[in-house]
């Protein structure tokens, strides 16, 4: 093999063009959540975001149901944004969830119903399924209301825009170097949450990680859809209502259709597998055409402009949550999610597991905070992203306003400030 190739820099400045109290990196589910509590809660925030649009996998990945917001037994698990997002959603008529009425309910037909419209999944429990609180939305309804509520809290967005290393002194990232079409510049932000998913930030400051190979996904929504609950039952494909007349969500990708895993941060994999699966999107579009009843006029009407990644970068920070913790009370609680897949059962996270063991102002949200991977299966989904996001925009706002680091925040108020604000501790 031939040795790598270097090209030497120039040694360069960059000019510092904005100095907020606190920096989020990726308006995806929890960057959103981060940037909107740390505003809520009186700082300045800059939201730094790749993409033109905010909501990452929930709405760029077609990732549009928001899997669960309860515990499996019928209680709330998840509130504050991500509660509020399905108050704006519904006021915008753009999302459908069971009642809390329905919430637990085994009654074979609801569970049916609600299976439906992918809001029901894995292992029954001993008494089979039961109806969850979970809820199908609408993409561009999402980002519509994101960018309401970013705007309310007075966040300023910049999109287009990459965060590419950090620059640390000692234990601090003293700013953060981004790239855009204006060229290289710097933010100096007081606290900085990494909310971009893969834990980029984290990595480039060199602290320690796990890195997951996965099978990737490419969802899409199917339009001009004859009768859709006929065409379910005919039992010819695996797809699901969705908001919206004559559409169907297609959850399309993973182990049964992509052979190869790849690492979702290695941009030669990402690319080959962008194009290998556009194109077994369409054979499968072709393939429900041909066979499904009322998918005779049927066409892609949207499909997801990133690769479905369930897992890349995992933090080792100052706790690990692992299986051990399930249903764990902790005192530094900052966020709580049910499973997905799992009935009566809860993960309590802790603050330290948004914690890099050595850095003073990084915060971590979303699905790259300090789990193990079976632990993953749970933090990752939307609920928790935002609710890790809400404790850890939260917690930046209070850090930058006392001007302490973020391992030294009085956890108890930080805990205060969140029941008060609708988040759900246990
Ligand atoms: C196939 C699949 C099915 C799933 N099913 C469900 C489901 O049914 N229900 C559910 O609730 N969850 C589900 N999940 C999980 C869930 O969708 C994600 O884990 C969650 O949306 C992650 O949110 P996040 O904000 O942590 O990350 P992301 O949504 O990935 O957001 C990260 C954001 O950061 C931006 N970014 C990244 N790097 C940078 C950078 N360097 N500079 C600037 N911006 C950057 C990205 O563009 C993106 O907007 C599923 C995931 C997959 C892949």
């Amino acid at each position: 093999m031939a040795a790598q190739r270097y090209v030497p820099l120039p040694e360069s400045r960059v000019p510092v063009v904005a100095e907020p109290d606190v920096l989020v990196v990726g308006g995806g589910s929890a960057g959103l959540s981060a940037a909107v509590a740390a505003a809520r809660n009186g700082a300045e925030v800059l939201l730094l975001e790749r993409f033109s649009y905010l909501g990452g996998l929930a709405t760029g990945g077609l990732i549009i149901l928001l899997l669960t917001l309860d515990d499996g037994a019928g209680r709330r698990a998840v509130g504050g944004l991500c509660q509020e997002m399905v108050e704006r959603l519904e006021q915008r008529g753009a999302v459908y969830y069971p009642p809390p009425n329905q919430w637990n309910n085994a009654d074979p037909k609801l569970v049916e119903h609600y299976a439906r419209w992918g809001l029901v999944w894995g292992n029954p429990s001993p008494e089979g399924h039961r109806v969850r609180y979970s809820a199908a939305f609408e993409p561009h309804e999402f980002i519509f209301a994101a960018d309401e509520m970013v705007r309310e809290a007075g966040v300023q967005a910049l999109y287009q825009t990459w965060a590419c290393e950090p620059v640390i002194e000692g234990r601090e990232i003293t700013a953060v170097v981004i790239q855009n079409k204006a060229g290289r510049q710097a933010v100096a932000a007081k606290v900085v949450v990494d909310a971009t998913g893969d834990g980029d930030l984290f990595a480039a400051a060199g602290e320690p990680y796990e890195l997951e190979r996965v099978h990737p996904w490419l969802w899409f929504l199917m339009g001009g859809v004859q009768d859709v609950g006929q065409a379910l039952d005919a039992g010819k494909g695996f797809f699901f209502h969705t908001p919206g007349r004559d559409r169907v969500l297609v959850p399309w990708g993973g182990e049964a259709r992509v052979r190869r895993k790849i690492d979702a941060t290695d941009p030669g994999e990402v690319s080959a597998a962008l194009v290998e699966c556009r194109r077994m999107v369409l054979e499968e579009a072709a393939r429900l055409k041909g066979s499904t009843p009322g998918f005779e006029d049927a066409y892609i009407s949207l499909m997801a402009d990133q690769l479905g990644i369930t897992e890349s970068r995992r933090l080792q920070g100052d706790y690990v949550m692992t299986r051990g913790d399930l249903d764990r009370a902790f005192a530094d609680t900052v966020a709580r999610t049910g499973h997905w897949t799992k009935y009566d059962c809860v993960y309590n996270i802790p603050y330290r597991s948004l914690l890099p063991r050595g850095l003073d102002n990084l915060l971590v949200a979303g699905r790259c905070i300090s789990v193990d991977h079976r632990v993953h299966h749970a933090t990752k989904e939307i609920p928790p992203c935002m609710a890790t996001g809400q404790a850890a925009g939260t917690a930046a706002a209070m850090a930058a306003a006392a001007g302490v680091s973020v391992k030294r925040l009085d956890v108890e108020k930080l805990r205060e400030r969140l029941l008060a604000q609708g988040a759900i501790l246990g």
